[in-house]
Parts: structure tokens; sequence; C-alpha cells
């Protein structure tokens, strides 16, 4: 007997499974030597709030982050990704992980190694893990995703993205999720249009 295909819902981490934001704060405020009150909570895309100013100044601050302050195994999780990624996939989805987490080159193996006993030791499950700039070519049914630019180009494309919302993409329309409570129920609500 053939399985029936199943529903793959390809899920970004930084900003969606993991907080990102408030543990790079952290991080940014130690760089910057700067009391971490001085950072706001509520930052943009490339951080210019925390006195990021150029591509350069990210990539520098973000090699730290990973290689010095182990960034990407050290985030919180985003509070319901276990338990809803879970229900999720109990109830027949394909969950599917893509983050473009090796965008600076040479400590790939250091980012996929915290990726893994991050996404392990907070009890995700997931069957695929994509480490993908291009989110579109790994062919999801439905991604849940945060950056402004990435929903844009996926929903360009028509795929059918959930917005994490975050203070990055306050800007960007629905369909959106603010918890993960939300983004269970937005999936459910898209499965009986994709089954038909
Ligand atoms: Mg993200």
């Amino acid at each position: 007997m053939t399985e029936k295909p199943k529903i793959v819902v390809g899920v970004d981490l930084d900003g969606v499974c993991a907080d990102f934001y408030g543990r790079m704060r952290e991080i940014a405020a130690e760089w910057f030597e700067k009391p971490l009150e001085d950072l706001p909570a509520d930052v943009s895309y490339g951080l210019r709030e925390w006195g990021v100013q150029d591509r350069n100044q990210y990539e520098s601050l973000h090699r730290f982050a990973v290689t010095q302050r182990g960034l990407f195994s050290s985030m919180p999780m985003i509070p319901g990704a276990r338990k809803f990624l879970r229900k999720l996939s109990d109830e027949g989805y394909r969950i599917r992980i893509i983050t473009h987490r090796l965008f600076i080159h040479y400590f790939h193996a250091s980012s996929v190694q915290q990726t893994v006993e991050w996404l392990d030791s907070h009890g995700i499950p997931y069957w695929d893990l994509c480490f993908m700039k291009e989110k579109e070519q790994v062919g999801a049914d439905i991604y849940i995703e945060d950056t402004p630019d990435n929903i844009a180009q996926l929903r360009e494309r028509g795929l059918h993205t959930i917005c994490f919302a975050n203070s990055t993409n306050t800007h960007i329309q629905m369909p959106r999720a603010s918890s993960w409570e939300e983004v269970y129920f937005l999936v459910n609500n898209r499965k009986g249009y994709l089954i038909g």
C-alpha cells in the first residue's frame, strides 16, 4: 500500500521557532558594550536600532554571536513551537525545517552542529532539514516565515505563507500568526483547501 503524500509544512527557525531577536539583543549589548536596556526590544530587520549600520557590521556581529556565543544553540525556544509542531506532525503533516543560517562563510560546521543540537534538545519534530537561501525551491505546501523579504518572495510565487508576527514584519499582510497556536489553526484551515 502506498502512503498518501503528506502536506509539507516548511518552517523557518530564526524568529519563528527560536527567539533570534531576544538572544541577539543580549549578544549585541555585549558586542557594543551597552546596557541591555539601551537596546529596544522592538527592532527592525538589519538591527539598526541597536547600532548596526551596514551589512559588514551585521556579519561581524553575527559571526561573533555564532562562533563565540553559540547563538544557534543558546536561543530560547519560542513558546508553543514544540507543542504545536508535534501536534501537526502527529496529525500527519510533514515538518520540513528551512533555514538560511549558512549565509556567512567558514563556520558552517558549527552552525549546522548547533542547529541540530538545538532542534533535538528542544524536542522539535522534523523529517527534513534544509539550509537554503531560496526557500521557494524547497517545495513546501505551506510556509511559516518571519522575514519580510522572504515572505514577499514566496507569496509572489503563489506559495501560501503564514507570517509569524514580530517587530520586523508589522507591515506584512495576512495571513499572520502571533502565536504557535494561531499557526496551528491557520495550517489546519489551509489543509481543507489543499486536500479539496
Ligand atoms: Mg526567520
